[in-house]
């Protein structure tokens, strides 16, 4: 593995060297999805153009190989998040559609009236409404933990939720729309303690940290592809054999039997129980080839980098008037979300758009967390270790050029 050098790395993303409205491209929106490099690319355009077939179907040369490449990434999934039983990998569309999955084994499994299921007040929409529907299907009743003013889950909160009636505890790893890195080790242990499992969303914690589930031990984690620099369309569940065997199948159809008969159908084992019909074999493949390029790469100097671009944004947004940083977690992943007085963050969008710099504006999917903060929106501004301290500075002078037109 080579020493990480953020320019070479630069030159793997072809998107990078467009240009928008006439200016370099300053992509700081892959909290929202990441760019992909050419071995992803490659990879999904040569399946398409020589090696596409269905799977686990034909007998014939492509489809074997098909199947060979799909099965093959299951293992390297499961290998780069510290699972050790492929198995226990399901594909699924995305971060969202594993939580539904989840929440659905709930239902038809677990939750009863009067039981609880918690969550974090800095939850992504696709945590918390599974878990609403849930619990009004059940009887159920979702508790939130609280989140400081810093932007962290409020510990002692959380354990004092904690109780009998916890059936399950759901959180993100880190926030996505704050940046905040949750103290999951530490909850996991506490929630265990009690006899509650815990689900992870991991959707923008994989991009930017070593997951390891062996350490972890959490029960249940999702992530999607494309936030991993893969395709779009894909993501993974990863659970815990003795629960995805206890779950009934959430979607059905081909691929997930055993037999049919009019007279009753069995199913197949995971992880072909929760797979029917034809997946996205394209997008198994593109997210196996965007695994294999984060594992060829120095990691830690990338996780590095991406620290010393949150740190110099953040020093260099704190010199502007009446800017303020939502999110002062002491552990962050290089997300900056923001605010501007005076300035609706749609405008904050709009305006750095204009100098070819992309960021988000808007609620994040996490309406509940701004809410807590009285705020509507932000800005934010997220760096993956392919950006470089050229993109921190176009952001810090849009800004500032921002605040002086608008006085
Ligand atoms: N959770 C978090 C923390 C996210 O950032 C996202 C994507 N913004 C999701 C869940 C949902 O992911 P997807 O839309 O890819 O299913």
């Amino acid at each position: 593995i080579a020493q990480f050098d953020p320019a070479q790395i630069r030159a793997d993303f072809p998107i990078l060297g467009t240009e928008v409205r006439g200016k370099p491209l300053t992509y700081l929106d892959s909290g929202a999805t990441a760019q992909k490099p050419f071995s992803v690319i490659e990879a999904i355009s040569r399946y398409y153009s020589a090696e596409n077939a269905n799977i686990h179907r034909g007998l014939h040369f492509l489809s074997e190989q098909a199947t060979e490449a799909y099965e093959s990434a299951r293992g390297t999934v499961a290998n780069f998040i510290g699972a050790s039983d492929p198995d226990e990998i399901i594909f699924a569309r995305g971060a969202t559609e594993g939580i539904n999955l989840v929440a659905h084994g709930f239902i038809e499994t677990v939750l009863k009236p009067g039981d609880e299921i918690l969550i974090s007040h800095m939850e992504h929409h696709a945590n918390i409404v599974p878990w609403q529907i849930a619990a009004e299907k059940t009887g159920a009743e979702l508790k939130v933990i609280p989140v400081t003013e810093a932007g962290e889950i409020d510990i002692d909160a959380f354990e004092s939720l904690l109780s009998e009636r916890t059936k399950l505890l759901s959180i993100v790893h880190v926030s996505n729309a704050l940046g905040t890195i949750n103290p999951v080790q530490a909850m996991i242990e506490k929630a265990h303690a009690a006899g509650v499992p815990v689900l992870l969303d991991g959707c923008q914690s994989v991009p930017h940290m070593q997951v390891d589930l062996s350490e972890l031990n959490c029960d249940f984690f999702v992530f999607s592809g494309h936030k991993l620099f893969g395709p779009t369309g894909i993501g993974v569940l990863w659970g815990k054999r003795e629960w995805l065997e206890k779950f009934p199948p959430y979607e059905s159809g081909g691929d997930m039997i055993e037999q049919v008969d009019f007279g009753g159908t069995t199913y197949k084992p995971i992880p072909a129980k929760f797979e029917a019909g034809t997946p996205h074999i394209a997008g198994v493949i593109g997210l196996a080839a965007a695994i294999e390029y984060v594992k060829r790469l120095d990691r830690d100097g990338a996780l590095r980098h991406e620290a010393a671009l949150l740190q110099a944004a953040t020093e260099a947004l704190s010199d502007v008037d009446n800017l303020r940083i939502i999110g002062k977690a002491p552990h962050k992943a290089s997300i900056l979300s923001f605010v501007i007085d005076g300035v609706h963050p749609h405008d904050i969008g709009t305006f750095l758009d204009a100098d070819g710099v992309a960021v988000r504006a808007g609620h994040h999917c996490t309406q509940p967390l701004l809410k807590r903060f009285g705020l509507p929106a932000t800005a934010r501004a997220s760096f993956a270790f392919y950006n470089n301290f050229d993109d921190v500075e176009r952001l810090a002078n849009a800004v500032k050029k921002l605040q002086r037109f608008f006085g």
